[in-house]
């Protein structure tokens, strides 16, 4: 079968490896209908050192039960279904709790420790905690939107929840990737009676208009003054609610830059930073600060209803559909922001 391999900043290759298979009992074997290409892909793609180690790339993905092991319950070969982008037992205290990326026999697809889903087909570890049978078969006009809850859609929603967003609410969205883009729909999903993008895609912005984003702030590498228009258009006090959707510290400090007194921070961007800035103005101004990995697991049952009566679109954040063999070339359309995001049909 084919999968991507990583093998240092810029070097992606997809290669004849392996074939995928069941190794412990409670694993599943799925061949990948649909996989995308993630912002947080993009970390190592830029970032590899030499002397890591390769790395099989993909973390999100819908597809198809080809086997299952003799220790799984819940899952039959031809169940179409979404995995997110952790893998969990669903039964230890964590998941219990709806934190599943914190799952104590866990882990994380597409790492150097288990292979990604930008491939023909991969293993499912703990089949039944991880997986999501979709009731839907494979309905090809929802497929988009249903891919998005393996990650993006999932993870913007946990950047609402951790920033609060609530109805009546003032929201403002740091990054137009396709977190950031989920990242208003979920703040709109909530309640948020304004949502302030902070971004200057052209294209980017207009999709985040028709997901509910009420203003637009372009202004970017002048902080201050990205800083001073966000706060003027919250009437002067500064958001309530700030998702947090970039990583990088300067992102970080704008979003403590922006929140009001007594507000929340929800970030979602994997932190390229050691300490959070702005340990000072989010002392003094009472400022919570979450968020984390998303359990999109969790979220899935939440957020489905949703897509599947057409109450929300994330799927429209793919603007790139490209075959397993064209993943090089959808990475590359990505790092130049020529791509929103790119979705995989191996
Ligand atoms: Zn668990």
């Amino acid at each position: 079968m084919r999968a991507t391999v990583l093998y240092g900043a810029g070097d992606i290759r997809v290669e004849n490896v392996p074939d995928a298979r069941l190794i412990e009992p409670t694993d599943a074997l799925v061949t990948v209908s649909r996989a995308c290409i993630c912002g947080s892909d993009l970390w190592p793609y830029q970032l590899m050192q030499p002397g890591e180690p390769p790395r099989r790339m993909g973390h999100e993905a819908i597809g198809v039960v080809e086997a299952v092991g003799s220790g799984v319950r819940t899952l039959k070969a031809g169940d179409v279904v979404v995995m997110p982008f952790a893998y969990s037992d669903g039964t230890c205290a964590f998941c219990h709790e709806g934190l599943h990326t914190s799952c104590v026999h866990g882990g994380f697809f597409g790492t150097v420790e288990l292979p990604g889903a930008q491939a023909d087909a991969l293993r499912i570890p703990l089949a039944d905690g991880t997986l999501f049978v979709l009731p839907v078969g494979a309905d090809e006009a929802l497929m988009a939107s249903l891919l998005t809850l393996s990650d993006v859609m999932g993870t913007g929603h946990h950047a609402a929840r951790a920033a609060k967003v609530g109805r009546g609410r003032t929201a403002a969205v740091i990054g137009d990737g396709a977190v950031g883009l989920c990242a208003v729909i979920a703040a709109r999903r909530l309640g948020a009676e304004r949502i302030i993008m902070m971004g200057h895609h052209p294209d980017r912005i207009a999709l985040a208009k028709e997901f509910g984003a009420t203003d637009v702030v372009k202004e970017r590498g002048e902080e201050e003054e990205a800083v001073a228009r966000v706060r003027a258009l919250a009437g002067g006090l500064g958001v309530q609610s700030v998702l947090e959707c970039v990583g990088t510290d300067q992102a970080m400090r704008t979003a403590i830059g922006i929140a009001r007194p007594g507000g929340a921070v929800g970030r979602v961007g994997v932190p390229h930073y050691e300490a959070i800035p702005g340990s000072e103005p989010a002392f003094y101004n009472n400022l919570t600060i979450g968020g984390g990995p998303a359990p999109v697991r969790a979220y899935i049952q939440e957020l489905l209803p949703d897509v599947l009566e057409g109450k929300i679109e994330p799927g429209r954040v793919f603007d790139r559909v490209i075959g397993l063999d064209a993943v090089p070339d959808g990475y590359r359309a990505m790092n130049e922001r020529a791509a929103i995001k790119v979705m995989v049909k191996p």
